[in-house]
């Protein structure tokens, strides 16, 4: 992890937050490369979830919602996790989590671990960020960032189903903010008090809903395996009766093999009509499927729901790779080419040929019409690369002596490390092809 964070950190995928004012605990800001690399995983995600479908469409919600909507959904009261102060080292950890945890004391120890150790009680804590609506400061203006997407599609369901002319099956998409105040953030974009979450609230017939349950943790799953993430560090964990949470019939986490172990990446739930069944209480307003035979029911809901700041972080520890190649260290991230924040790089091998130059400028303007590249006329070729495999760039086009001869460039893989050369004037639907193409991560 700790290579991870310094990487992010030297190429500019990730800063600290606020780090000039000695930064906020866990909370981070996206530099250039972070914001492309994460804007392609939402991307992607839009692209498997609802544009190759004809079943789900798309929303974006408010982040403040009536808080009404966090009594009904069961926030207020519920979404809570256990807390235990020490009075020993004046820290507070998680109380589910106490064997991951490490004190502030030196050596570090494990909360409870020594008779010095003096915890209180377990209490609950409310994890949602309160705020107050307008200028007046009273009960009746407490409002809530949300601590999730899921609700802000619930109370949607009457109009995308009216307006959508859908029936179920069928599904509501949403990428967006979210916010928890956790009482152990950590392992870097793992767990963070502010992030993004992709979720989606598939709405089916009852009877169908264990078989739909299944289908989304496959779909989930290949997304993944799609994208690069090794078969062997994912894995499937279906949720103990006593885990589950409240709304929950079934759920299961997709796991990744993290640096801290198998932690979850995606949950996968079937929510039953909990949800819709609360607000259609609370709210007074009917959401239920209504057929043109007249009949009538409360679609389950079958949610799978992750998050693009995991999913990065998996992405990134996935893709690390260190090698020697001529008696040289080489550090590459090895990410999928469609993940990857820059496509290609242009390089003229001699930044002082005005040639050379006049020509790789010509090909960085043509391709970066259609793709995220980078032109770099900076230092030595090698060191230039070594640039390029640092932020994961799948292929790099040289400009040389014989691109002046017979318009040719040499192309470089980054996997690989192999080289050939092309016509410049193929290169742009050289480059769209390669970036269609299937792809396996070479490492082991
Ligand atoms: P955990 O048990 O790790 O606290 P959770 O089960 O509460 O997570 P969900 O409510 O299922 O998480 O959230 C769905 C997804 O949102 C998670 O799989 C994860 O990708 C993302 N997510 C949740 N909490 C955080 C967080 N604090 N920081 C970053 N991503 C998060």
């Amino acid at each position: 992890m700790d290579k991870i964070v310094s990487l992010c950190r030297r190429r500019g995928f990730v800063f600290p937050s606020s780090e000039i004012y000695g930064g906020l605990g866990s909370a981070y800001d996206y530099g250039h490369y972070g914001v492309l690399a994460k804007n392609n995983i939402k991307a992607l995600w839009l692209q498997a979830m609802v544009q190759e479908r004809d079943d789900i469409v798309a929303l974006d919600s408010a982040i403040i919602l009536n808080p009404r909507v966090w009594e009904a959904s069961g926030h207020v009261t519920g979404f809570t996790d256990p807390l235990v102060d020490c009075r020993t080292c004046k820290l507070r950890f998680r109380a589910d989590r106490l064997e991951d945890a490490s004190c502030g004391r030196r050596p570090s120890k494990r909360p409870g671990e020594t008779a010095d150790c003096d915890l209180t009680e377990a209490r609950q804590f409310n994890l949602m960020f309160k705020t107050q609506v307008g200028a007046v400061e009273d009960s009746s203006s407490v409002a809530y960032l949300r601590p999730e997407t899921a609700q802000g599609i619930f109370v949607n369901f009457k109009n995308v189903l009216q307006l959508a002319r859908r029936k179920p099956p069928f599904g509501i998409a949403q990428i967006g903010k979210s916010f928890r105040n956790e009482i152990t953030p950590g392992n870097f974009l793992f767990r963070t008090r502010e992030f993004e979450q992709m979720e989606m609230e598939y709405f089916v017939p009852p009877a169908e809903a264990e078989q739909w349950y299944r289908y989304w943790i496959d779909q989930r799953f290949a997304w993944y395996t799609k994208y690069g993430l090794r078969e062997d560090h994912l894995r499937i964990r279906p949720h103990e009766a006593d885990e589950l949470a409240h709304y929950a019939r079934a759920a299961s986490d997709i796991e990744y093999l993290f640096p801290i172990g198998w932690s979850e990446l995606e949950g996968i739930a079937d929510r039953g009509d909990f949800d819709l069944t609360q607000h259609t209480n609370a709210s007074g307003t009917k959401l239920e499927f209504v057929g043109e035979g007249g009949e009538r029911y409360t679609p389950y809901v079958v949610e799978p729901a992750g998050g693009p700041d995991r999913t990065l972080l998996a992405m990134l520890i996935d893709a690390y790779d260190e090698e020697v190649v001529a008696e040289r260290d080489r550090t590459v991230l090895r990410l999928h080419p469609a993940v990857a924040p820059v496509k290609a790089a242009v390089l003229p091998l001699i930044p002082r040929n005005a040639d050379m130059v006049e020509k790789a400028r010509g090909l960085y303007d043509e391709l970066r019409k259609r793709h995220f590249v980078e032109y770099d006329d900076g230092g030595q070729i090698g060191r230039r690369y070594r640039r390029q495999d640092e932020i994961g760039t799948p292929f790099a086009f040289t400009i040389d002596d014989q691109t002046l001869e017979d318009d040719t460039v040499t192309v470089r893989d980054r996997d690989s490390l192999a080289q050939e050369r092309l016509p410049i004037g193929g290169v742009r639907d050289w480059l769209g092809e390669a970036l269609e193409r299937p792809w396996r991560t070479p490492k082991a």
